[in-house]
C-alpha cells in the first residue's frame, strides 16, 4: 500500500519503519525539522525486539509538501494536532484514500470524519508502546496489539486490506465490531493515570505512596466506564480496575505521556481525554467530580506560561 503517516513521533516512526520494512511505500510527515533531517541524513534508526537497525526506504516530508494522494493514511499527531495536521496534508488525501486514528483519547472519529467518508475512516486502539530518544531514534520494546474498525462499522475492503498491511508489519492486528469498549476502556485507564501523574509529578508507582493514590485513580477511572455504560457502550469496570492495579504495581517507574508533556513544556491530551469524560457525562446526565477536578488542575498546568 501506498501508506502515509501523519505525524511521525514515536508512534508514527515506529509504524513507518516497520511497514517500510515489511514492503509498502511508506511517506513520513511531519514539522519537526530536527527529526526530518535526521532520517533523511541517516535513515530511521529503530530499536525493537528484534534488534537495532536502519531504515532507509522512507520518503520524508513536511505535511504541506505532500503531493500524492495516499492508499491509507495514519494519524499520529498527539490528539490536540489531528485537525491542523489534517488540514497542512490535504493533498495527501484523495476520494480513495482510508484514514485510520490510533490516537489514544476519545473524539478521533469525529476529528477525522471532517476530512473523509466515516466508513474510509477507522479508529482503534494500540498496546505497541513507542519512545523517541532522539530526533531520528525511535524504540519500541515488548509486545503488543491493535485493535480497529471502521468509524461506521462497515466491513470494507480497505478495511481488511489495513489490518493485512499492519499483519505484515508483525504488528498484531484485529479488525473488532467492540473496539469502542476499547477505546473507553484505554481513555478510563488514561483519564486516571495520566491525569495524575500530570498534576502530581509522580511516577505511576509513586501514586501508590499514600492509600489515597489508589482509590482516587480507581474513582477517576470508574467515572469514565460508568460514562460509557450510560452511552451503551459496554466498557467492563473490573477490567479497567484491574489495568490500573497493574500498572500502579509494576510500571512503578514509568512517566505517561501526559507528565512527559508537562516536563517537556508542551500541551497535554486532556481535553480528548478527562475533557471528552466529561463532555459525554454531560450529555449522559452523570457526574464525574473527580475527573472534572482532573480536568480543571491540568488545564491549570497547561496553561502556565512556557
Ligand atoms: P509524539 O509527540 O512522539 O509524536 C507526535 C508527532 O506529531 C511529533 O513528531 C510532532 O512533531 C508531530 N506533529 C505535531 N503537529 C503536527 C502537524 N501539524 N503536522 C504533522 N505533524 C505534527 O507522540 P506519540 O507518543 O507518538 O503519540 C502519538 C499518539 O499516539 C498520541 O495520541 C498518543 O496518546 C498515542 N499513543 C502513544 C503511545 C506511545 O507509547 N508513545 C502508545 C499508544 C498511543
Amino acid at each position: 500500500m501506498q501508506i502515509a503517516i501523519l505525524g511521525a513521533g514515536a508512534m508514527g516512526s515506529l509504524f513507518g519503519g516497520l511497514l517500510a520494512e515489511a514492503g509498502h511505500d511508506v511517506t513520513l510527515l511531519d514539522i519537526d525539522e530536527a527529526h526530518l533531517a535526521a532520517i533523511r541524513q541517516n535513515g530511521l534508526r529503530l530499536s525493537t525486539d528484534a534488534g537495532e537497525r536502519v531504515v532507509r526506504q522512507l520518503t520524508v516530508l513536511r505535511p504541506e509538501s505532500a503531493s500524492a494522494a495516499a492508499d491509507l493514511l495514519i494519524v499520529f499527531t498527539k490528539t490536540l494536532h489531528t485537525a491542523a495536521a489534517l488540514e497542512a496534508a490535504r493533498a495527501a488525501l484523495g476520494p480513495q484514500t482510508a484514514l485510520l486514528s490510533l490516537q489514544n483519547g476519545l473524539g478521533n472519529a469525529e476529528r477525522l470524519v471532517r476530512f473523509a467518508e466515516p466508513a474510509r475512516v477507522m479508529v482503534g486502539v494500540t498496546t505497541w508502546p513507542a519512545d523517541k530518544s532522539e530526533p531520528g531514534r525511535v524504540s519500541s520494546h515488548g509486545s503488543g496489539a491493535i485493535r480497529l474498525m471502521s468509524a461506521d462499522g462497515s466491513r470494507t475492503p480497505v478495511l481488511a486490506q489495513t489490518v493485512d498491511a499492519l499483519n505484515s508489519a508483525g504488528l498484531a492486528c484485529t479488525a473488532d465490531p467492540d473496539v469502542w469498549a476499547a477505546i473507553w476502556e484505554k481513555a478510563a485507564f488514561n483519564a486516571a493515570l495520566n491525569s495524575l501523574c500530570a498534576v502530581t509529578q509522580c511516577t505511576v508507582g509513586e501514586l501508590t505512596n499514600t492509600p489515597d493514590g489508589e482509590a482516587l485513580a480507581l474513582k477517576i477511572a470508574g467515572e469514565a466506564v460508568a460514562v460509557a455504560r450510560a452511552l451503551g457502550i459496554e466498557a467492563n469496570d473490573a477490567h479497567v480496575a484491574a489495568n490500573v492495579r497493574h500498572a500502579l504495581a509494576h510500571h512503578r517507574a514509568h512517566r505517561p505521556s501526559m507528565l512527559q508533556d508537562v516536563l517537556a513544556g508542551r500541551r497535554t491530551e486532556i481535553e480528548a481525554i478527562n475533557g471528552a469524560v466529561v463532555e459525554a457525562a454531560r450529555e449522559a446526565g452523570l457526574a464525574v467530580p473527580y475527573t472534572e477536578s482532573l480536568l480543571h488542575l491540568v488545564r491549570l498546568v497547561d496553561a502556565r506560561p512556557r
